[in-house]
Parts: C-alpha cells; structure tokens; sequence
C-alpha cells in the first residue's frame, strides 16, 4: 500500500533501531542519565504501543508520553456541563464516541444516555449538522473538541450552518491549543525533557512556525513527525544526532504531509469564527493562560453555552487518580496508585484510561498488565 508499507518495513526498522541504540548511548552517556524524549500527541503514543516501539527501546532512552490527548485532558467539570446540556428535553447532544465514556463527577455521556438523556454518536460536526436539519423542533448541540487538529472541521461546519439558515444548531466549544500548553510544561520546574516528538496532525494545520519558535525560546530539538513506525524511529534519531550535536532546532521528518505554512483555509476558517479565551481549565494541570478557544461574539447564536448556561463549576479529580502526573511526563502510567486495580478500561477512574489514544490505556492495552501490576506494586512499595 503506498504511504503505509514503505513505512513499516522490518528491515528497515532494525537498521534504525540499531542507529538509535548507538546514539543514545552516546547522549546518556554524555547526560548521565537516559535521555527522555515526550511525545505530544496522544496518537503517537497509542502508535508507539501499538507496534512495539517502547519495549524494543534501550534503558539509554526513556519515551514520556505527553498530554497530546484531548479527550484525557478535558476536566470533570466540563464533562458535568456536558450532561447537564444532554439532560435537557429540548436538547439531542451529539458527541464523539471517545467521550462518551470519559467520567465526570457523577456519571459519564453514556450514564446519561442510559438515564433517558438522548445523547447520540456522531463521526463528523457535519453529521450533527444534519441531525439539526432532521430535528428542526430540537436543539442539536455538538461537542466540539480537540487541539488544531479537527477546529477546521468544527468552524467549517459552523459557517456551514450560517449559509445553510440552521437556526436550531450550536456547539458546546472544548477546543484547546497545543503552543501554550507545551510553554506551561516546559516552564514548570523540575521539567527535565531534553526533547520533543512533535505533533503531525497539528502541524498539518498550523504548519512549522510555532515549533519552530518552541525550540528556539527554549532551546529544546524538537521534530514534526508521521505517525507510521519508521517515522518514529526517525524522528528519535533526528532528536538524538541534534542532541549529540548540541543543536536545539525544529526539524520537519513529516514534509510529505506537513507544509511549512500550514494549511491556509483552515486556519482562515479558524480564525473567523474563534478567539482565544483568557484561560482554561485542563484535567490535572489547572488553569492555563490562552490554552483554549471560544466562539466569537459575531457567532454567538451558535454558542451553547451562551445560549444554554452551564455550570462550569470546579470540581476536583478523585483522591487517587494521578492523571496529572501522568499527562506531565512525572510518573509511567503503571505507577498510578489504582493503574489495573480501581482504574481500568472497563471501569475507568481517569479519562487517561477511557481514550484510545490515552497513555494508560495504551499501557493496559498493549503491556503486559500483571507484569505492570507487579512492577507498580514495586514500586508502591519503596514509598513512591
Ligand atoms: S490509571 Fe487511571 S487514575 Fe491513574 S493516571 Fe491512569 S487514568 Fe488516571
């Protein structure tokens, strides 16, 4: 198949493997510890399960699995919101199927649809779109969320509804940008990632300029990159040859994709119809300046939470859950407290575990559980 087998050749995958064994030996040695490299987005991380990568990885080099997933990062509050817009009479709530399961702090999307409240699955805005035009005596609310990535999708499909004269369609907007929320990690303290795998379907949209200002400001390598195994690997050895080299620049291993400017029509598309909001509010990593959108004023009628006030009210991640330490890269997902006990796929404490692209559910996922569950239990034990 073109684009994909060329990508995943064993042979090919060895050769690299063996480049970045000598590498990293090279830089840990240099560093005097593994080095650590974060992936961003989460379909990296489900991609480096997925086919393997982390186990067949040396101790010279550490993957830290970021908080690239938008359905993980999503706090409870807004999951609340969520069911309190879906539980209204005059309201058919239309959502990706991955947030259906995230909880919220007193039940999930798929809880309320269970109690009556008509929450439907949808794979497109478009399709909630149309489910407006179907409904015209319902409120059709989608739940707009995602980083760069899908908002061209979602003001599309907005501006779409304005041509079309849908009066009876709006979205819930949880759509959050990925430059500010890679600024905060890396101005926190004790952040020690010597560089970054960087997100490619991100990139497709707003293109190299803000990456490369990333590795400029601060001084960190970091590499757009595709989302197939060799891709992968490469980017790991462009990251570890600038390492070697003491050069923190943004290089671009996804160019058959990723155009350096970006992609025009969709940014115009976005910067019509969304503004930056001052703050918002991620799971596990509070408040962040600037880190989401809303709509503008101009669209206003097509904002539900304008035309639907909701609660919004903070509400704190159960005591256990470690999704915060997680997301920032400061414990495995195995070394959760309640990882394969109270949190599983099946009754999740985290969104972490819900999302496909969630680092704990690729963990439990792909890994060896009992294994993990032993090496948790370990680790527990020494007073972590
Ligand atoms: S195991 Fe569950 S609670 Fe712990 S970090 Fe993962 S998703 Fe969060």
């Amino acid at each position: 198949m073109k684009y994909v087998d060329e990508f995943r050749e064993p042979e090919k995958a060895s050769k690299l493997f063996a480049q970045i064994e000598t590498l990293a030996a090279e830089v840990s040695g240099k560093l005097g510890r593994p080095v650590q490299l974060m992936e961003f987005c989460g379909g990296h991380t489900h991609a480096i399960f997925r086919f393997g990568i982390e186990q067949m990885l040396s101790k010279n080099i550490e993957l830290i699995h970021g908080p690239g997933c938008p359905v993980c990062v999503l706090p409870r509050s807004r999951v609340d919101d969520c069911v309190a817009l879906a539980e209204r009479d005059d309201v058919i709530f239309t959502t990706f199927g991955d947030a259906m399961r995230v909880p919220g702090s007193k039940k999930s999307l798929l809880q309320a649809k269970a109690d009556g409240a008509q929450v439907k699955m949808v794979y497109s805005p478009l399709d909630a779109l149309a489910l407006a035009k179907q409904n015209p005596d319902k409120e059709v609310i989608f739940f707009a969320l995602g980083f760069e990535t899908t908002m061209p999708s979602t003001a599309l499909t907005l501006l779409q509804a304005e041509s079309d004269g849908v009066k009876n369609f709006s979205l819930f907007c949880n759509h959050i940008t990925t430059v500010p929320i890679l600024q905060s990690l890396l101005d926190a303290p004790q952040f020690s990632i010597d560089g970054f795998v960087a997100p490619g379907h991100v990139s497709m949209v707003v293109g190299e300029e803000p990456f490369d200002y990333i590795a400029n400001r601060y001084q960190k390598p970091l590499v757009i990159t595709g989302f197939e195994p060799l891709d992968i690997l490469q980017s790991i050895i462009m990251l570890l040859l600038q390492l070697k080299e003491g050069r923190a620049q943004m290089q671009n291993q996804y160019a058959r994709v990723v155009l350096k400017q970006g992609n025009h029509p969709g940014l115009s598309a976005m910067a019509k119809v969304f503004e930056l909001r001052d703050k918002f509010e991620w799971r596990g990593l509070g408040s962040i300046d600037q880190s989401g959108v809303k709509i503008r004023d101009e669209y206003a009628r097509y904002d539900a939470e304008r035309k639907f006030p909701v609660a919004s009210i903070k509400v704190e991640d159960p005591i256990n859950c470690q999704c915060g330490e997680v997301l920032k890269g400061m414990i495995k997902p195995w070394q959760c407290k309640v990882f394969g006990t109270l949190c599983t796929p099946e009754q999740p404490l985290g969104a972490l575990m819900v999302s496909s692209e969630g680092a704990c559910a690729a963990y439990y996922r792909f890994g060896n559980v009992e294994e993990l569950l032993v090496q948790k239990e370990n680790y527990l034990a020494k007073g972590k």
